[in-house]
């Protein structure tokens, strides 16, 4: 008979259909209209109640099937009873049906870490750049990214009627990732990924010292990981504070599962038990392939001026 599924592959299973549930928030929420925006930290820190909304779907659905796990979202709320609909109780199959890396067989509920950003890329979901947005389910353990859910609830949202509306992006380490088309970004091409409502002198500084053909601006850290295992952009330069553990997390495990490689602008990589610092101080550089080429050219000046 076969063995009941592992427990990691059961939490990747059940995230898969939270973060479509949570895809079909976002849109919900867009189309009737009332975003209800609050400032954060300023104008360039929001949240939405599509944020707000998501975030209890996710970590209730989750934290009512897997109680043990630890789950650590974006936004603060209020405690208090998530409403029903508000509960997604499904999976995937299809991921459940996959076999368990053997070095996670072993894993207890207890020891995962989920780091959860309801909507990942809130300004540019305000500003009505809908393909920017991702929700993003990440899951540590022993401080390591091991597997993710990217969720992009608008996705191929200018493709036509025809077009199936939103994708579902996971993938586990020593694994791989499935969901999209792994393509690599033009031979010989420096193409720049950034942000673009984050910018700085120091985050500009940084991307010139890389001298790219090209730099593209767009919202969103798991965003922009999509960029770069779709083979739009070669590497994501951050050179600045701002992004947080739970915007890293599950972009993180999915570029790893595929051969990429994301740190801090120092090469540092990155930490996900739970009692880690949120911020990421030091920035983001992130690619697919060829790594030391950018790891290489980065300034000593922007590394310094970026405390971990
Ligand atoms: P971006 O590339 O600007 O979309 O940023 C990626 C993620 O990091 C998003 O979740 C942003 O909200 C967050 N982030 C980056 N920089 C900042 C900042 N200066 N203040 C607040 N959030 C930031
Ligand atoms: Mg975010
Ligand atoms: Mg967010």
């Amino acid at each position: 008979s076969m063995a009941s599924p592992a427990l990691l592959m059961r939490v990747v299973a059940s995230a898969y259909s939270v973060a479509e549930k949570a895809a079909t928030i976002v849109r919900n929420v867009m189309s009737a209209g009332d975003l209800g925006i609050v400032e954060k930290a300023g104008p360039n820190d929001l949240q939405t109640k599509a944020d707000r909304l998501v975030q209890m779907s996710i970590c209730a659905s989750l934290a009512r099937k897997f109680p043990k796990l630890t789950i650590i979202g974006e936004e603060e709320l209020p405690n208090g009873d998530v409403s029903e609909d508000l509960i997604e109780d499904g999976h995937c199959e299809e991921i459940l049906k996959k076999p368990c890396p053997t070095q996670y067989t072993g894993i207890k509920e207890e020891e995962l870490v989920i780091w959860v950003d309801p909507l990942d890329g809130t300004k540019e979901y305000t500003e009505g750049l809908l393909d920017h947005v991702t929700v993003l389910i990440g899951i540590a353990y022993g401080g390591k990214a091991i597997a993710g859910v990217i969720n992009q609830p608008y996705y191929n949202y200018e493709a036509g009627a025809n077009a199936v509306l939103g994708r579902t992006i996971w993938g586990v380490l020593g694994m791989g990732a499935f969901g999209f088309q792994l393509t690599e970004a033009p031979a010989g091409k420096h193409i720049v990924v950034t942000t673009r409502s984050h910018s700085s002198a120091l985050v500009n500084e940084c991307i010139t010292a890389l001298n790219p053909d090209h730099v593209i601006r767009v919202g969103g850290a798991g965003n922009k990981i999509i960029q770069l295992i779709e083979g739009k952009a070669s590497a994501y330069v951050f050179a600045s504070p701002g992004c947080k553990k739970w915007d890293t997390c599950a972009p993180e495990a999915i570029l790893h599962a595929v051969g990429g490689k994301i740190t801090d602008i120092r090469g540092n990589s990155f930490q996900y038990n739970k009692e880690v610092k949120h911020m990421n101080s030091a920035g983001v550089l992130a690619t697919l392939r060829n790594y030391d080429y950018y790891a290489s050219r980065i300034p000593n000046t922007v590394k310094e001026s970026l405390v971990p």
